[in-house]
């Protein structure tokens, strides 16, 4: 570039500098009306634009996992949840891909709850130099540390078996993060109690509230305190169940200018069956197959219900008093942390009785080594096993499957919801083999699923717990597959005349 040309530019640059600096407008453009543009001084204009809040959706946007809302004011910068992609291929290598922001520059994380999908993707962002605090409620601080060493467990299993049996495109295949990212990771939890304003970053402050939906489960309500009055936000996070077994039901939502609110069962409503009686009527048809019930289970809030709904149809002479034997280490260490936080969930200590407590009891075995799971293989009819995960996507669940699928004895439970491309979705849509380690295994065994499980607010509990809400400026729906979130949106247009958009992986909104 020839050198006039350079100090030229370099002209225009600086005085464009200088004038944007200057608390009054030196430079506008008169319009036909006579009025004059820009009518604040460029310094106004200049700040508001560094200032403008704004949010981004990097996860669970027409989807249901993968949970990340980056939330960014001037220079601060929020990531709401860190969740992991799950499900198909093509979204768990989206866990893979760059992230898609710096994670150094982070201020902080605040997470709703402790699931991988809020929680999973935690140790990678660390791992990429984030240094910040976690914020999270005490009961998600336990459960989200059982549940990111569970994650690394199983990433570096699933690397070491692919190496060692060579059926991976990579070589060597890596775990995501490995436990030594999870053990950096914990270190920056910091917990925070529900009702109390926190501020993770100026000028960005945040209150809990109980979302209902699992152990520590929160909302967030926020307010942007840069303006008179505060912007406010309201994240839903995932939303409980009203009249649900183990949980509170979710607290009344705070008046909000922007809602971002889940969708899972934005189009459908729980089956209106009795809990116990469905499992009753399930867990006897497998007596009478007289082998053993498989039940894929996520470790933490379904494998405690589940437990605790078994014990009550065996305290009612509902069902006979059969083995149970629990098949996860995660499972049996979040068993005590529900014991210890009684104030986030309904059960008492003597709900049940001396011969039938909550959570555990004579019949009840925890199965937490390696060795006493693969003992398990020797168990004969009538029994049940609870093992997770809970979309059988990995974990022991997998080994048992491979032992118990092939023989029409037995009979595999899948409990409500189970997302696209899983291993569970297929065997829920009637597959004849399904892929496990490399081999196709036959499914031969009865597959019955019990859908009053769910921990997810239905269609009806969702608009339900909107109802309060006056009249957003605007409403993003996430955390839902398409046909959900539209459905949703399409409900909450029509019938609350509200402005509802369902935002893209990666789309930006500012937020005025
Ligand atoms: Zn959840």
């Amino acid at each position: 570039m020839p050198l006039q040309l350079r100090v030229a530019r370099c002209m225009v640059l600086f005085s464009v500098l200088l004038f944007s600096h200057l608390p009054f407008p030196v430079i506008f453009v008169v319009g036909r009306d006579g009025t004059r543009w820009p009518t604040k001084p460029f310094s106004d204009l200049f700040i508001e634009s560094i200032y403008m809040a704004k949010i981004t959706f990097h996860g669970a946007a027409r989807t249901v996992t993968g949970s990340k809302y980056l939330l960014e004011v001037g220079n601060t910068s929020i990531l709401v949840d860190c969740g992991m992609f799950q499900g198909p291929k093509k979204l768990r290598q989206k866990n893979w891909e760059p992230t898609p922001f710096d994670a150094k520059s982070l201020d902080a994380v605040v997470l709703t709850h402790a699931h991988l999908d809020h929680t999973g993707f935690l140790p990678r962002v660390v791992k990429q130099g984030f240094e910040g605090k976690v914020y999270c409620s005490p009961a998600t601080a336990e459960l989200a540390k059982l549940i990111m060493f569970d994650s690394a467990k199983i990433q570096e299993y699933d690397a070491k078996y692919a190496n060692k049996k060579g059926f991976s495109k990579h070589s060597p295949a890596l775990p995501l993060y490995d436990s030594q990212d999870v053990e950096d990771t914990i270190k920056q939890l910091f917990e925070t109690p529900r009702g109390k304003w926190f501020c993770p970053a100026e000028p960005i402050w945040m209150r809990y509230h109980d979302a209902g939906h699992l152990l520590g489960s929160n909302m967030i309500e926020v307010e942007i305190r840069d303006q008179d009055p505060p912007l406010r936000l309201l994240f839903s996070g995932d939303v409980g169940r009203y009249d649900g077994p183990l949980y509170h039901d979710p607290a009344p939502p705070p008046e909000c200018d922007y809602l971002i609110c889940e969708s899972t069962y934005g189009n459908r409503d729980h089956p209106e069956v009795d809990l116990l009686d469905a499992l009753e009527k399930v867990v006897s048809r497998s007596v009478r197959r007289g082998g053993v019930m498989l039940m894929a289970s996520f470790a933490i809030g379904r494998a405690q219900q589940l437990i605790y709904l078994l014990q009550v149809l065996k305290k009612e002479n509902r069902i006979p008093d059969l083995p149970i034997y629990l098949d996860s280490p995660m499972a049996c260490k979040a068993t005590g942390i529900y014991k210890a936080h009684t104030e986030d969930h309904d059960l008492s200590e003597g709900e049940l009785d001396a011969e039938h407590p909550v959570l555990n009891g004579p019949r009840v075995h925890l199965c937490r080594s390696t060795d006493e799971s693969k003992a398990l293989n020797q168990v004969k009819g009538p029994a049940v096993i609870i093992s997770s995960s809970g979309m059988m996507t990995g974990g022991r669940i997998v080994h048992h499957l491979k032992k118990r699928l092939p023989n029409p004895e037995n009979t595999v439970v899948l409990g409500g919801y189970m997302a696209y491309g899983t291993r569970g979705r297929r065997i829920q849509e009637g597959a004849d083999t399904i892929r496990m380690h490399g081999m196709e295994i036959p499914v031969r065994a009865a597959v019955e699923t019990v859908s009053g499980l769910s921990g997810h607010a239905d269609r009806s509990d969702l608009l339900r717990w909107l109802k309060p809400i006056p009249n957003p400026r605007q409403v993003f729906l996430t955390h839902g597959e398409p046909d959900s979130a539209e459905a949703l949106a399409e409900e909450l247009k029509t019938t609350r005349d509200w402005n509802v958009h369902v935002p893209d992986l990666g789309e930006t909104h500012e937020l005025t």
